[in-house]
């Protein structure tokens, strides 16, 4: 029997995830229907309920419902409750609804695997301190880069980061006025100034020579901190849309025991950064 599988989000027209699961599916011979659902803004749990109720067996979280994907999660990983967000949920035996966070580790595999950048003994600087932040900050850590930093417009939630993961990662937090005189191997925006094309007050000489900057929203082509980074000398860019594709992997992997290969799907929706 065909199992049914589908993303949930407010709007989610644009997403990429039925082409994606669909595409994994067909290549690792799994017998799934993907769809994509627009869940009311005041209707996700409702919504996740009934589509179990019809025979679902997981699904996809996109924005705006992360933490509430968290929150009505029976089971969640521990790397989802850090990051207090889950965008994967697997229904199992009855009322079990297992969470997780795949976002993260989709980065970690993309930066690692298909831009070829070990983060091992890197100093690491992700820009922001949202849901995304959270969420990459466990798999980041545990590639043993050399330093973890987190920068922000509003300090204090860079700070309750550190607070929040003490047990976990040690973090230097701060301010962006706080980077000046400091470089970085690995720099990630994961602030949403990709989508609004906000420029960030990054310093001279943020990026190290030889850097990686990672634009974690996708499809906008060279973004604001992505020009920024290039008039810095740094050859070496990359937008989210392999963290995407990483993800959903993670997830397939999770539901169906097999992990697809992301190469065809990833040259596939990669646009030129121009
Ligand atoms: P979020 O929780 O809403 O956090 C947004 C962050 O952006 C906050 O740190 C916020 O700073 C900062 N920000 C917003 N506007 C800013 C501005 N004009 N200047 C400086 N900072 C600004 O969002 P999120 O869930 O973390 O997601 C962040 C981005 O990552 C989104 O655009 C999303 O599309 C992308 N993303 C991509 C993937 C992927 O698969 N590629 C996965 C997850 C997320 P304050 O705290 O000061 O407000």
């Amino acid at each position: 029997m065909t199992d049914r599988y589908a993303v949930l989000g407010h709007p989610i027209g644009h997403s990429k995830s039925p082409l994606i699961h669909t595409q994994f599916a067909q290549a690792t011979g799994q017998d799934i229907h993907y769809t994509a659902i627009e869940a009311p803004l005041d209707g996700f749990a409702d919504t996740v309920l009934a589509f179990r109720a019809s025979g679902g067996r997981g699904v996809n979280v996109s924005l705006p419902f992360k933490l509430q994907a968290f929150e009505i999660a029976t089971e969640p990983t521990e790397r989802a409750r850090l990051a207090g967000a889950a965008n994967c949920l697997k229904f199992v035996d009855g009322d079990r609804i297992l969470a997780d966070n795949f976002d993260g580790v989709g980065l970690v595999n993309d930066i690692q695997r298909n831009l070829g950048f070990p983060l091992a003994g890197k100093r690491v600087l992700l820009l922001g301190a949202g849901g995304a932040t959270r969420g990459a900050l466990l798999p980041i850590a545990a590639e043993r880069p050399a330093l973890l930093s987190v920068a922000n417009r509003t300090p204090d939630k860079a700070h309750q980061l550190r607070h929040d993961f003490a047990a976990h990662v040690p973090l230097q937090t701060g301010g962006y006025d706080t980077l000046l005189g400091q470089s970085f191997d690995v720099v990630i925006n994961a602030t949403s100034t990709g989508l609004s094309q906000d420029a960030l007050p990054l310093p001279d000489g943020l990026f190290a020579p030889g850097a990686l900057a990672y634009e974690m929203v996708y499809g906008k082509g060279l973004t604001p901190f992505l020009k920024q980074a290039q008039a810095a000398g740094v050859a070496r860019v990359a937008d989210g849309v392999g963290m995407l594709v990483e993800q959903a992997a993670e997830a397939f992997l999770w539901w169906r025991g097999v992990r697809p290969d992301t190469a065809a799907v990833l040259a596939q929706l990669t646009v030129p950064l121009v």
